[in-house]
Formats: structure tokens, sequence, C-alpha cells
């Protein structure tokens, strides 16, 4: 099976790995903060909180922003479900605003229309980078001055992305930015993610929050002339530290940022360029490409749209069987059973709903050969 998605995993990184099992620390140590160095200075945001997921990392970048009950956060229908999930578990509500069929991202026309329509506005909105290509985040935060809320970009597809110039993470438009380092995404930790900012209070509640709520910190400390085995809980907390083991491999993973991303942007315009000259562009909603003033994306996923006289299922077990490992990104979130008890129901954001039902997931990471790929699009046409 050729996967949609797949970590690639040197011998290098095994030996980062095995030098930390040989260690004092597998967590706590020094390789954590290592790595938040490393993802500093490659997106010159200046911090950086190593966690064990995006979703956790999510999940605190609510609760330093101080979602709570009664609070409310806007996210995108086409994404994950833990971009929505994480402010119902601060006990707030969520909403979407639907997509721009062109970019598969937040549209920012509905989110203009919504915020003027709208009684209850978002105290958080969490703009999501689908496939790694960045929101309009320039006009996103002229709005977020307007209406007064704050912005945690969901970044888990784009770390090595860029945005106008500037490194995705950088948070030039928002006040945390997240990324995650699950396998299938652009470097790998086993599970991980990071929540990054420009603002020393939010990373120190960050901090705080994925270690149960405490910290032994002087500056923080509400003890004063604490002895030196204290440690003070200043919030409700939880474990959501990222091991040293991890890190040590995230570390090693990110020297390898550029060539992955490059690679990737390689095989994406491989495939439009391939679906173009077969005649069937148009009709296979093909991803944008990357225009260098604004977008460059990090090519987490690569998306076509199949025409509407296909049946996708079909399609989808004809190409599995043939040994191409498709999926499908994403289920519009609001439709989930979970959500539709939440009172969402189908029709409520129609773009992300269409696109959902044309969507499919081709290959695509740094491994695809371009025998391979040549032979995901002859096995795709075949069946158009
Ligand atoms: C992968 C992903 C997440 C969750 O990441 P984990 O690290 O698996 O928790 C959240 N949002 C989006 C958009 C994702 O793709």
């Amino acid at each position: 099976m050729i996967p949609y998605g797949r970590q690639h995993i040197t011998d290098d990184d095994i030996q980062a790995v095995e030098k930390i099992l040989r260690s004092d620390f597998l967590t706590q140590g020094p390789a954590v903060p290592a790595f938040e160095a490393e993802l500093c200075k490659a997106t010159g945001s200046q911090y950086a909180s190593a966690v064990n997921s995006a979703t956790s990392a999510l999940h605190i970048a609510c609760l330093a922003l101080r979602l709570g009950r009664g609070g409310m956060l806007w996210t995108a229908p086409n994404t994950f479900v833990a971009s929505a999930n994480v402010a119902l578990l601060c006990g707030a509500q969520v909403d979407f605003v639907d997509i721009d069929p062109a970019t598969r991202n937040m549209s920012v026309d509905a989110l203009k229309q919504k915020l003027e329509t709208s009684e209850r506005r978002p105290d958080i909105l969490m703009p999501v980078h689908f496939a790694g290509r960045s929101c309009e985040m320039a006009e996103i935060a002229d709005l977020a001055k307007i209406y007064g809320f704050k912005i945690i970009e969901d970044a888990s597809h784009a770390v090595g992305g860029s945005y106008r110039g500037s490194p995705i993470g950088r948070c030039v438009y928002s006040d945390i930015a997240v990324f995650s380092f699950h396998p299938v995404k652009i470097v790998t930790t086993g599970e991980g993610g990071a929540a990054l900012t420009n603002d020393p209070e939010l990373d120190d509640r960050l901090k705080v929050l994925r270690t149960h709520g405490v910290t032994r910190d002087p500056r923080l400390m509400e003890t004063t002339n604490a002895a030196p085995w204290e440690y003070d809980q200043l919030e409700l907390g939880l474990n959501y530290r990222m091991a040293d083991i991890a890190a040590a491999l995230g570390t090693s993973q990110m020297s390898r940022l550029e060539s992955y991303v490059a690679r990737r942007k390689e095989l994406a315009g491989r495939y439009n360029s391939a679906f173009e000259a077969s005649g069937f562009g148009d009709q296979l909603g093909l991803p944008p490409l990357d225009d260098l003033e604004i977008h460059q994306s990090a090519w987490h996923l690569y998306t076509v749209e199949v025409p509407a006289r296909v049946n996708k299922r079909r399609l989808f077990e004809a190409l599995r069987e043939a040994g191409v490992g498709v999926n499908v990104h994403y289920q519009p979130v609001h439709l989930q059973p979970y959500y539709r008890r939440l009172n969402f129901s189908e029709g409520d954001f129609p773009n992300a709903e269409e696109y959902y039902r044309r969507a499919l997931t081709l290959p695509l990471h740094p491994q695809v050969t371009e025998e391979e790929q040549d032979k995901v699009v002859n096995l795709l046409l075949e069946q158009l």
C-alpha cells in the first residue's frame, strides 16, 4: 500500500533517541527545551511549549486565553474534530464558519458576514490551515481588532509553510499557533504538539497548564521565601508534557524540515501537472499551488475533488484494492453524531459539506517516488 502520509525516520533520528534512552532523563530533561528552541528558530516565534499532542496544545491554548463556561469559539467545519472539541472541554460553546471552496480554508467573507449578523460573537477564533496552506490571516487579524476576539491558529498541518513572508507559527497575526507532530504530519515526535506565542504571559500560562498548573519558578510562585522543595499550584492544569525521548526525535527531524516541505511541494506540483495534462484537470478540483507573494504551503495533504458523476465510495475502494492508500479529509465536524446532538445539521455549512462529498486525499509524503505517483495518477484517471 502506498500510504497517504507516513513518517520518515533516519539513522540520525534513531541515534538521537538512543542517546536519550542512555541518559539520565527520559522526561523533564534538557531535550524538551532544546526542541522548543529549535521550533523558535525555525519559525521566528519568541516562545514555544512542546506537549504530548496538538490536541493538548489546542486545549491549553484555549485555557491560557481563559476560555471557559459561557465562552464561545468559532472554527472551520473542514478540520479534525480536535479543533472544536477543545472548546467544549473548556466548558465553552462552539460554532463554525464555512469554507472558501477555492482554498478549503475558512472563508473570510463568511466570517465577516457571521460577525455582522451574530448575537453571540466568538471570544476565540481558530482558523485551521488546511493541508498546510495558511488562512487569510491578515484579513482575519483586521476583523479581530474590530470585534475583539483572540486568535489560535490550528497550524497542525502547517509547520514549514509560510504566509506573507513569515513562517507559519511566528504568530504575526495570532495570539497562539499550534503544530502537530503526529507521524502523518510534516515532522514527527511519535505523538506530540506545540503551542507557540510571542506573549511572555501567555507562554508562562501555557507552561504552567501543561504540568498540572504547578510551578517552581520564583517569578510566578505566590509563596514567598519558598523552601527548596516547595512548588505552587496556581491553576487547574493537566499533565500534557512531552517526553525527552519524543523531543529528541523532533529536534533531529526538524533538521530536515525544509527538504521535506520542498519535496512535498514538488510532488504536489507534479500531481497538478499530470492531471492537467490528462485533460481531466477541470473535472478534478485541484488544490491551489503556492503563490510566491503570499502563500507557501507546507503541503501536508494533497486533496482532489472527484466529479459529481463519479461514485466516490467505489473509486475509494478500487484505489485501496489497487494498493493506493487514499483517504478523505475531512468529514465536516458539525455532522458528527456528537455535534448533531448539539443541534448542528445538514445544510449548516454547505461549502464544507459539498467539498467533503467530493474530496479524496492522494498519497503525499517525502518518500513517495515518481513511479508510485504516476501509478496513483493512472489508477485514478482509469476510474473517471
Ligand atoms: C492532526 C490534527 C490535530 C490533532 O493533532 P494530534 O497531535 O493528533 O493531537 C488537530 N487539528 C488538525 C487540523 C489536525 O490535522
